[in-house]
């Protein structure tokens, strides 16, 4: 069955085609590991992983990449403010790299939390100076760059086709900017560290000490790691606009080859008409989600049932609501899994459903079909389970809640009351357990207890 995915270099529906049979190579630009990620940045990770997911629920063997920032990316995307890292550093009395490697556990803590799948590598940007040194030397002989005071220039005007991603049309007018930027949407290769600026991370370059421009590391580790071209880049809609037209800009002019087949961005997380972002102190983290009684697979259900185009609204409802449902799928597993087969008709629909521009909405209307049918348990399960490898809920490892023995032995008294058909009794018991927040399913195998929400 055909895979299709919306294009943004092309703004269409395509088809995808790998560059080699069998295997498709996957770069996503990562985190700055400054601060935690909030959940509007996990929101794009987890659609990543839904790709990739679906990638090898096609039958692909992936080659996944994913850079960490920990130098270069400034407080202004206009080349202009502090390295973010050097001011956390700073801020926080701690050595850059203790600082970095420790925001970068964090990350990688919350993806293992999320059920997300390990890229094949983590790249950090300070591992790769001598390769982004090199792309500078290449694009300067190519007489793409120029110097000013305080670095070297990327020219956007040299190239011709800047801006494609975003429709983005140069204005000829020089900017009055502080860097000496002959165009606003010039963009620092190699920026020089200042006199008195007491950096931690800056490295010896034929332009002298300084650190790379943000863009700069996506060029470099995507063409060592994967070549040039791969097949998709993935990112945020934000990388639309500015990032990812200068990584093109960057590795085209460099080499006259593609950057890359399919770039491929994911919607914000908003709150009410808001991104989520650091900046606007309205965002959460995943710890911030699990003090309020939601666990991360209760987020991920969240973020996999929209479609990664759409903006997502963030609410505490849409999280109840998205762990009642979780529930009910989660359910299914409480009682023990047996031997089933997968259910052929329905894993058809699903497969059309997320090969349709991973369609999760759809493909979710498919599962509460076969969750409501009268299918047998085992068959459910076993269904279920191999939808799983895409939707990533961790049906496979699902442990059901404790439950606590006073809640158990109620259960168990009621069970007692119902077998000797006392029914009054049993209908008591039921209501001493509802008040301690948890209710008694009785199906055909037993009854179940699960906690209310
Ligand atoms: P950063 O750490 O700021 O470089 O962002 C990491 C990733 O999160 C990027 O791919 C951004 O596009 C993405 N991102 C940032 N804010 C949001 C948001 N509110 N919703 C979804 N993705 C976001
Ligand atoms: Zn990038």
């Amino acid at each position: 069955m055909v895979l299709k995915l919306y294009n943004s270099l092309t703004r269409k529906l395509e088809v995808f085609k790998p560059l080699k049979k069998g295997k498709v190579s996957i770069y996503a630009c990562g985190p700055t590991v400054y601060q935690e990620a909030h959940i509007g940045n996990l929101r794009t990770y987890i659609f990543e992983d839904i790709l990739r997911r679906t990638l090898e629920y096609n039958g692909y063997k992936v080659k996944h990449v994913m850079n960490i920032t920990d130098v270069g990316h400034l407080t202004s995307d206009e080349d202009e403010g502090m390295d973010k890292v050097e001011v956390a550093a700073k801020k926080s009395g701690l050595k850059a790299n203790k600082l970095t490697k420790h925001y970068t556990d964090l990350f990688k803590r919350d993806l293992k939390d999320l059920n997300i799948e390990f890229p094949a590598k983590f790249a950090s940007a300070t591992k790769y100076i001598k390769e982004q040194i090199a792309l500078i030397k290449k694009l300067e002989r190519r007489g793409y760059t120029y110097a000013t005071n305080d670095g070297i220039y990327f020219d956007t005007q040299k190239f011709k086709n800047y801006g494609r991603l975003a429709k983005i049309k140069l204005g000829k007018a020089r900017v009055c900017h502080s860097s000496g930027k002959k165009n606003i949407a010039d963009f620092a290769l190699w920026k020089l560290s200042l006199p008195n600026e007491n950096r931690q991370q800056e490295w010896a370059s034929p332009w002298g000490r300084g650190y790379p421009g943000w863009h700069l590391e996506c060029s470099a580790i995507s063409t060592k790691e994967l070549g040039q071209p791969f097949d998709i880049h993935l990112g945020g809609e934000d990388h639309i606009a500015i990032h990812h037209n200068n990584e093109i800009a960057q590795s085209e002019a460099a080499t006259s080859k593609p950057l890359a087949k399919y770039f491929v961005h994911g919607a914000f997380m908003i709150v009410g008409k808001d991104k989520m972002s650091k900046s606007k102190g309205n965002f959460l983290t995943l710890v911030d989600l699990e003090k309020q009684g939601f666990s991360p697979t209760v987020f991920r259900y969240l973020a996999v049932t929209s479609h990664y185009r759409s903006k997502l609204n963030f609410s505490r409802s849409a999280m109840i609501g998205a762990q009642n449902s979780l529930y009910k799928l989660q359910e299914m597993f409480l009682a023990k899994k047996q031997k089933g087969k997968i259910l052929k008709n329905y894993k058809q629909k699903f497969l059309f459903a997320i090969n349709d521009n991973l369609n999760l909405p759809s493909a979710m209307k498919i599962i509460w079909e076969l969750e409501g049918s009268k299918s047998n348990l085992a068959d459910k399960q076993a269904t279920l389970l191999d939808f799983d490898k895409v939707l990533g809920f961790g049906f496979k490892n699902y442990k059901a809640p404790a439950i606590p023995t006073k809640i158990k032995k109620l259960a168990e008294e009621r069970e007692r009351a119902r077998t000797n058909k006392d029914w009054k009794k049993s209908d008591k018991l039921r209501g001493e357990i509802e008040k301690l927040g948890y209710e008694v399913l009785d199906t055909s195998s037993g009854y179940i207890i699960k906690p209310l929400f």
